[in-house]
This record gives structure tokens, sequence and C-alpha cells, in this order.
């Protein structure tokens, strides 16, 4: 049988390209070698998700206390909420696998490597299609040398104990993320970067805040860091030498990035061509160098977001299963990091307008929100919005706030959809809230 598409990972973008290309009638398979629901589902978004809740009251009892409140026994009981995080993940994996079986997608499980253009091998089976969408997504990236001493963000996930100290390396989302997570369960945390300036790609005056922030939360952030040697000190403790300090800890999460998961897929067999730093070569519609096979997600490393791959994957079965192309606005993609407060960022900085020759200008505001009026002196809110200044649109927004992730999805419908800062202007506020800023700013 020579299926019409064969889509390789069952992912969030793996499983809605197979889940449409099948309400299109098309004879569909989905080959998994996991489980359902990819890094997102199972080792990504969502247990992140769940720790971040778990930690969050914490800091909020902490808070509250400053209103009076007077918790006597804080007590949490990591395994009991391990489990409950597992059996949420268990739940998510049987409704993306119903989902494909509910629209009569094909399920291969194993790994799949292609033989030739339009063949995959499973074990000793070999399947052929028309079409291939290539959804495998990535994997973290391997701290040379020192990788027995590590643990991946793949391993956070299953720690069987919160430690006395855990040290953190990198300066991305999940550096960052962790740390604050960690550093709000009450677990001592030194974040080593290579860097001087953490999530580089986001508005410095919002992340030097969030370091601020970081620090007052008694996270000890170490910049410029190279590191020189690890070892064991005993049973319960490692050593991490840098080229300044020494950092005594208990775990060490290496958060160094990610890369394309592509090894195992043969792609030379079926003319797919990678670029240097690993990803599939594609064109705009993620179609690769074989014109049969596209690519979509982690693997093309761009934007690597879940909801991006989920609308690459959409986007290609419209568009070859029903001969529609759908619109989607992929120059302003809303991203959130959930650190302590929350970063989130749409459009562009005023740093990245200048660099496309635009002429703009920012409007910032900074405070401290009112849920902590008598917990902290260090503002934890920052609105800054970019607007141009011929069109008045605004065309960046970039917040610091312990619910920025929430008002940027909203922030980002009013930037696609052009608003200008007459717009925000006219609107009326809502009082007392924090984001009546965005209007008066
Ligand atoms: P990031 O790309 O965000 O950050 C990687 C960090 O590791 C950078 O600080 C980088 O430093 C550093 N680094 C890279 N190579 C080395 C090396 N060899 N030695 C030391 N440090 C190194 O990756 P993450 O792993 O944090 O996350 C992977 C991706 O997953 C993110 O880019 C994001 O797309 C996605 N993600 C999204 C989340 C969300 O939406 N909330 C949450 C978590 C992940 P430098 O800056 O100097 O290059």
């Amino acid at each position: 049988m020579i299926y019409d598409l064969i889509v390789i990972g069952a992912g969030s973008g793996g499983v809605r390209s197979a889940r449409i290309a099948a309400t299109h009638g098309a004879k569909v398979a989905i080959i998994e070698g996991s489980k359902f629901g990819g890094t997102c589902v199972n080792l990504g978004c969502v247990p992140k998700k769940l720790f971040y809740y778990v930690s969050q009251f914490n800091k909020d009892l902490d808070n509250y206390a400053s209103y009076g409140w007077n918790v006597k026994e804080k007590k949490l009981n990591w395994k009991k909420f391990i489990t409950k995080k597992d059996n949420e993940i268990n739940r998510l994996n049987s409704i993306y696998k119903n989902l494909l079986l509910k629209n009569k997608v094909t399920i291969i499980n194993g790994f799949a490597s292609f033989i030739d253009k339009n063949t995959v091998k499973v074990g000793n089976k070999k399947f052929k299609s028309k079409k291939f969408i290539i959804a495998t997504g990535s994997k973290p990236r391997v701290l040379n040398n020192f990788q027995k001493f590590v643990h991946s963000s793949d391993d956070i996930f299953k720690i069987p104990t919160l430690p006395e100290r855990m040290s953190i390396l990198g300066g991305g989302y999940i550096a960052i993320e962790f740390a604050c997570i960690f550093s709000n369960l009450g677990v001592k945390v030194d974040l080593l970067y290579r860097g001087n300036k953490i999530l580089k790609e986001f508005d410095q005056d919002l992340t030097e805040k969030l370091q601020e922030n970081m620090k007052n939360s008694k996270i000890k952030i170490h910049l410029n860091v190279e590191i020189k040697e690890i070892s064991k000190s005993d049973k319960k403790n490692l050593v991490i030498k840098t080229n300044n300090k020494k950092i005594k800890t208990n775990y060490i999460l290496s958060a160094i990035g990610r890369e394309p998961n592509v090894d195992k897929l043969n792609l030379s067999e079926a003319k797919v061509q990678i670029n240097d730093d690993g990803s599939i070569k594609a064109n705009r519609d993620f179609q690769t160098t074989n014109e049969n096979i596209y690519a979509i997600g982690d693997v093309l490393n761009y934007l690597n977001l879940t909801p991006m791959a989920i609308r690459q994957g959409h986007y290609i079965s419209e568009k070859i299963f029903n001969k529609k192309t759908l619109e989607y606005d992929f120059k302003n993609v809303p991203t959130a990091v959930f650190s302590s407060p929350q970063l989130a960022s749409v459009g562009l900085t005023l740093d990245a307008a200048r660099l496309n020759r635009m002429e703009c200008y920012e409007l910032k505001t900074e405070f401290k929100s009112m849920k902590k009026s008598f917990k902290t002196n260090i503002k934890d809110t920052f609105y800054k919005l970019v607007v141009e200044k011929k069109s008045q649109k605004v065309i960046g927004a970039h917040i610091l706030s312990d619910d920025a992730g929430e008002l940027i999805q909203l922030l980002a419908i009013l930037i696609v959809s052009g608003a200008t800062l007459d717009d925000f202007k006219k609107t009326v506020p809502v009082h007392p809230t924090s984001s009546e800023e965005f209007i008066t700013i």
C-alpha cells in the first residue's frame, strides 16, 4: 500500500498535520518511537507549567505573609506532585492517540529512517508514501566532557527529591525558567551563563529587570562563566570549577540549547539536505530539498515553539490535501518565558526596528504590582510598547509581569491587526489593574 502522507513524529505539529490531512480524505500514517505528544506534552511546556504552578504557590505564600497570613506548616509532598504530573501527561498521551485513531490515521510504533525518496523503514518493515512530513523535533544539546555529571531538561521532570543546591547552566528559556521554579521551591540556585546578557534575544531593559528580580529571590547569577572542570566531592556533592570560582552543588541541570533531532532519519537517502546547524533546509512552504518531503517544528530550528510547529503542520496539510493556503502572521509571534516574574514579547524591539531602518520610538512604564504592596521594594512590572513614528502603529510589546504570558496573547492580536497608539489611548481602562498602564503609558 502507498500512503498519501506519512508523518514522522507524533508531537504537537506532527499530530496536527496528520489529523488535518486525514480529515481531507488522505490515507495517512504517523510514525512515533516514543510517547504521543512529543517534547511539549511529555518533557517540555506541559510538565514545565505544572512545575511553575507548584512553585508559584510557595512564592505566593511568602507574599501573603506580608498581608498578615501565618501559615504554620508549609510542606510539599513532592512524590505526590510528580505522580499527579505523570498521570496528567498519560491522560494527554491518550488524548493525542485517540485523536489520531478517531481520524483513521494508522499508527506505526518505532523510529523511521529513509531508504529511498519514497520509502521509510521502521524495524524491518517498509512503508511507502507520496508525501512525508518530518516532525521529529529536537533534543537537548550535550555538554561535551562533563556529560556524566549533568542532567538535561528531559531528566529534570523525574527529579525524585528537591536538592538543597542546584546549579543551572545556560542563559536561555529553560535555564531561566527552571532557575526561578526551583528557587521558588526553596532550592538554592546558582545560574551559570557563558555570556553577559541572559535571554539575549529579548528587550534588554526587561531582562535586566528580570535579573534584578531573580537576584532579589536569592538566585545567584554568574555571568561570563567558562566551566573548567566538574568533579564529585562525595556521594551527594559536586564541585564546578569555573574560570574564576568554585561552586558546590548537589544537582546540575544543563540547559544549553536544543538540537534538531534528525540523526536516525537517514536523510541523505531521501535527498533531504541539512544546514550547518543540523536543521533541515526548507523553503517558505516548509518543503525540503526533496519536493515530496516537508519539515516542521524544531527540525527547522526557527522559532522553536510548539504553536509554530502546529501552524506549520496545519498549513502544509491544508495546502496539499485541501488546496487551501492558510494565512498566518509568522512575523509577530508572541512568546513567553515562565520566569518569576514572567517575561513576554511580541513584534519588534526598538533595536530590531532600527536595524530594519524603521523610524520608531518606545514608551515604557515600570512599577510594583499592587499584589506585592507590602512585600518588596523591587519593581516587578515593566511594560514597553514600540511605536512606528509615521503610522503610529504599535509594532512591538514587551512585558515583565506575573501574568505576562496571558497579556502578550491579547497584545499580539492588537499588533497583528495593526492597532495604533490612538486605539490604545481611546480604550477605557479597567481599574484597578496593572494592564490599565498600557492605556495611560
Ligand atoms: P536557548 O536557545 O533558549 O538557550 C540556550 C542557552 O545555552 C543560551 O544561553 C546559550 O548561550 C547557551 N549555550 C549554547 N551552547 C552552549 C555551550 N556549548 N556551552 C554553554 N552554553 C551554551 O535554549 P534552551 O535550551 O533554553 O531552550 C531550547 C528552546 O526551547 C528555546 O530556544 C525555545 O525555543 C524552546 N523553549 C521555549 C519555552 C517557552 O516557550 N516558554 C520554554 C523552554 C524552551 P548563548 O546565548 O551565548 O548562545
